[in-house]
């Protein structure tokens, strides 16, 4: 759990919840108790008393994390943005969902309007099917990402680049950066939108320059990429 931004009324408290970087607004104010809640967006907010410290706060977070990630999971396997791994099913690609369909045809393969047309698997079953859609996230990713990788590298202003970078279905991260500076990103996140997925990959490059998430990475993030947060709850809800 990270701090950053923690002199004012309203700052945001990082979370590792599971898959999740899971941001947490949290405002000061003229009230008793803390409460911790999620807001319209889906959000988590977390209100404390003017007295309260930030250690606190951090307690009080670690006790409800259980509770914080169960209503987030609950909340988004209620969205719409669900992939349904079935024929005529829903997949989202880049912020958008499309309608599965399933042809017996190679050359019919890719998006035409709202629907995504792939190779018919031998056996039509969720399983093969999911892996269908993900071998398509990979492909795209592999077009799309290293472009978009070098142009936000660049921002940082200095010679540091990632040693390489790998495409994987991950379980429980959006991606990650090894010591030794090689860049993972989920393929999974080919359902985000461009901006969204732009946050990964700018908060993996500040890990080739930072290492932990403390204050300097996130000095570093904003410098960069000065709506971050907005980007990391919006990813929330892609994912
Ligand atoms: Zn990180």
């Amino acid at each position: 759990m990270i701090l950053q931004d923690t002199t004012s009324t309203q700052f945001v408290i990082c979370l590792n919840l599971g898959k999740c970087l899971v941001s947490v607004e949290v405002f000061r104010s003229e009230r008793k108790s803390m409460v911790l809640t999620l807001d319209s967006q889906g959000g988590p907010e977390l209100k404390i008393p003017n007295s309260c410290s930030l250690k606190e706060a951090h307690r009080f977070l670690e006790k409800n994390q259980g509770w914080l990630g169960e209503r987030l999971r609950q909340k988004f396997s209620q969205s719409t943005r669900q992939n349904k791994y079935v024929d005529c099913g829903r997949v989202g690609f880049l912020g958008k969902l499309y309608k599965l369909r399933l042809v017996d045809s190679r050359k019919l393969i890719g998006i035409s309007d709202d629907v995504l047309f792939l190779k018919r698997p031998s056996k039509e079953c969720s399983a093969k099917i999911q892996r269908l859609v993900v071998n398509w996230y990979r492909n795209e990713m592999e077009s799309y990402i290293p472009g978009r990788i070098k142009r936000i590298n660049q921002y940082f202003g200095d010679s540091i680049v990632p040693r390489s970078v790998k495409y994987r279905k991950m379980k429980s991260s959006y991606g990650n950066c090894s010591s030794s500076g090689v860049i993972t990103l989920n393929v999974m996140l080919m359902k985000a939108g461009f901006k969204n997925i732009d946050y990964v990959i700018a908060h993996e490059l500040c890990h080739l320059r930072c290492w932990s998430h403390d204050f300097e990475f996130y000095s570093l993030l904003k410098s960069v990429m000065p709506d971050w947060k907005v980007r990391a709850r919006n990813l929330e809800k892609d994912f």
